[in-house]
């Protein structure tokens, strides 16, 4: 049978492998062997389940949403991602991985980060089991995301500057590679999402099925079937979008739509709708869509929401979205903000704007009044105030 999941080489389909440096070879094979054993051993899967349910908080609640069934005619259930430790899904992640760079004895975790979210989710990690931590962060995101900044300084992380290229996420992702290549004995890089040479996007993925583990478990309770008719994630990277859909994947019942960010809309040039617009190439030791010039030229994604906008994907989504596995829908920064605002004036629960770019494609599905839709929020909207506080004072000013 046909599989969306990874193959024995590294790829789905034709998307993913591992593309990198000579120097680096070692490293990332040494990775690909011994990943599988420990994340599959009883050892690991004991203490990386203990501590997301004493630290993270897991399971996080499965919610019935009665005023948005309401409105878009569905029966919506809303996985909260938001309520887990540091307020994202990412710590579900960063735990896994730094519990395997333990037990291959490196002493030295470095990390990418954008927005600060996956920073953040590190360094706490971290500084709970006592390892140095040095976080890659373009010039222009440590101005923009200065409370992040202080809260990784805080955890007793180290913060680099990286004055490359446009000093956002891709040149610290570069940096955080050159690092590894320069320390490849004792350091190991934790990926921040389902991006990355083979096999980040498959371990990841492993790493945040816990998702629709407690998916399967949580709708068994509430709906006696164990299964969705939809199930609805923002992409970034992908890595809560693989986490919501990991146990579904092969499952046709079960449709899958992915909310990419466009942006100010995908035709002005300024979005980050990488899966619409982007053509094959290679981005970080992976095969994926790239968004790119003629030349070959990365180019500059945009979203209002930081966590948003990467010019790669995922190659597992690559590959879905090829396949026409799944649906993908993007969502400008206005919709995106709307359903922000929807989901806090009906629900009491205000989102990250990542998530809120998932809550806006419900305009866009005709539902039947019996279909079960489950919908991740990413994270909490603590992050996003300032975002939030100045368009609504725009829209008043308007
Ligand atoms: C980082 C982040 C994302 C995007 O990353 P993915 O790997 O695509 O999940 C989405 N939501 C929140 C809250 C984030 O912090």
């Amino acid at each position: 049978m046909k599989s969306f999941l990874v193959d024995q080489e590294g790829y789905y389909g034709e998307f993913g492998g591992a593309y990198v440096p000579e120097i680096l070879h070692k490293c990332v094979e040494e990775l690909q062997q011994t990943y599988l054993g420990v994340l599959e051993s009883d050892e690991f899967k004991k203490e990386f389940e203990q501590l997301l349910h004493d630290y993270v908080g897991r399971p996080s609640p499965l919610y019935f949403s009665n005023r948005l069934s309401t409105r878009y005619g569905c029966k919506l259930y809303l996985k909260r991602e938001d309520l887990n430790h540091t307020g994202a899904h990412k710590i579900n992640n960063t735990i896994g991985q730094i519990l395997l760079a333990k037990r291959m004895g490196k002493k030295r975790i470095i990390a990418e980060t954008g927005a600060g979210q996956h920073g953040v989710a590190t360094a706490t990690v971290c500084a709970l089991m006592d390892l140095e931590c040095i976080v890659y962060m373009g010039k222009t995101d440590v101005e923009r995301q200065h409370v992040n900044v202080e809260k990784m300084k805080m955890l007793g992380a180290t913060v680099m500057p990286v004055t490359s290229g446009n000093m956002t996420l891709k040149d610290a992702t570069n940096e955080a590679i050159r690092d590894w290549c320069c320390h490849p004995s004792d350091t190991y890089y934790v990926i921040g999402s389902t991006v990355g040479p083979h096999p980040y996007p498959d371990m990841v993925a492993r790493l945040q099925s816990v998702i629709s583990e407690e998916i399967r478990k949580q709708l068994q309770e509430k709906e006696g079937r164990d299964y969705p008719d939809y199930l609805i994630a923002c992409v970034g990277g992908g890595s809560n979008a693989a986490g919501t859909i990991y146990h579904y994947i092969d499952d046709e019942r079960v449709k899958l739509i992915l909310a990419e960010a466009g942006g100010k809309g995908i035709d002005t040039g300024l979005t980050a709708a990488t899966i619409k617009l982007g053509k094959t190439g290679i981005i970080h030791g992976s095969r994926t869509f790239v968004m790119q010039d003629e030349d070959g030229q990365i180019e500059e994604p945009y979203s209002i929401s930081a966590g948003l906008d990467y010019p790669g994907i995922g190659p597992i989504h690559a590959n879905l979205a090829a396949q026409k596995r799944a649906t993908v829908l993007s969502v400008d920064d206005d919709e995106a903000i709307d359903a922000a605002f929807e989901l806090t004036q009906l629900e009491g629960i205000i989102p990250a704007l990542e998530s809120a770019h998932a809550l806006g494609v419900l305009k866009k599905i005709k539902f039947q009044p019996e279909d079960v839709v489950v919908l991740t929020v990413s994270g909490r909207g603590d992050k996003d105030i300032d975002t939030y506080l100045s368009e609504l004072k725009n829209r008043r000013e308007k």
